[in-house]
């Protein structure tokens, strides 16, 4: 029989687990993969992004009310869930930008920071990582530091000599970018909502894209996971204080965005197996080798 296979995602606050990646975790969950997400800060520095929620009171106890959504959300996408316990950044706006808050996460030392993660790939053994690019798939210094720390820990859990206090060495045989947004697939949902005769809440994106390099050539793996985008929606919704149902993400209805663009979209940067480019399946070429492992 072959071994039980293990994808660990590594987020930087409770929300991004649920918005990015989230139907292609459901979709191994529903195959019998164990998926653990493990999420670097509580996002104490989050906003309120729910006018509803906008109260004194949400915000006086804002840390727990985070943990006890990201139990909902974890709850409907069938993953474990781990905390590696950093504080938040928060986003900092402003020009000039302010410091970063004293002792939060993107101000950590990355071999310290990576030595948390390291122990939970030696504990929880994943065959394959998914993690950001090194622009954090959008520029929050929390989502810049998991890219760090997520590439250092990868590099460092199969290494004995490397955090020897930290447990068994184990390597992760494939590491993967989330590239939640190409140009192609936000061109297919505005050409697609168009040709319904709505309004299409992409046009002024679209407009500011030239601003910005197109990750699209980067894509080498396209996981089908339409059917999972319902699940992605309702664990997104359980972050009740970080996103207005009312808002843009759930303006797009369901089957158009299940037509126009059926699959979430990575980048294969590092693999220890063989696997033939363009992919359908993060653990191809996997498969075949784990039960050796
Ligand atoms: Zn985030």
């Amino acid at each position: 029989m072959a071994e039980q296979l293990r994808l660990m995602a590594v987020h930087a606050h409770p929300d991004d687990e649920s918005s990015k990646g989230a139907a292609t975790t459901a979709k191994y969950v529903a195959e019998g993969v164990d998926v653990l997400v493990v999420t670097c800060t509580g996002g104490e520095r989050g906003s309120v992004l729910n006018p509803k929620l906008d109260r004194p009171e949400v915000w006086a106890n804002i840390a727990e009310i985070r943990r006890a959504e990201m139990d909902a959300a974890r709850a409907i996408l069938g993953v474990e869930q781990a905390w590696l316990g950093f504080v938040d950044s928060g986003l900092p706006e402003g020009d000039p930008l302010p410091p970063l808050p004293e002792g939060c996460f993107a101000l950590q030392d990355v071999a310290v920071a990576a030595g948390p993660l390291v122990r939970l790939m030696r504990e929880f053994r994943p065959h394959v990582v998914t993690t950001y690019d090194e622009e954090g798939g959008y520029p929050h210094p929390d989502h810049i530091m998991c890219h760090k720390v997520s590439v250092a820990a990868f590099e460092a859990a199969g290494d004995a000599e490397r955090y020897p206090e930290l447990g068994e060495p184990w390597q992760p045989l494939k590491l993967y970018y989330d590239i939640g947004f190409s140009k192609g697939k936000i061109l297919a949902l505005h050409e697609a909502i168009l040709a319904t005769g709505a309004e299409s809440p992409y046009a002024e994106w679209l407009t500011r894209w030239d601003d910005r390099p197109d990750k699209g050539p980067r894509i080498t793996t396209r996981v089908e996971c339409a059917e999972y985008f319902t699940v992605r929606d309702d664990a997104l919704r359980a972050h009740a204080t970080q996103v207005d149902p009312d808002g843009f993400w759930f303006q797009v209805p369901m089957d158009l965005q299940q037509r126009a663009w059926p699959t979430e979209d990575f980048e294969l940067v590092r693999s220890l197996v063989d696997s033939p480019l363009p992919e359908s399946d993060l653990f191809a070429g996997v498969r075949a080798t784990s039960h050796a492992r």
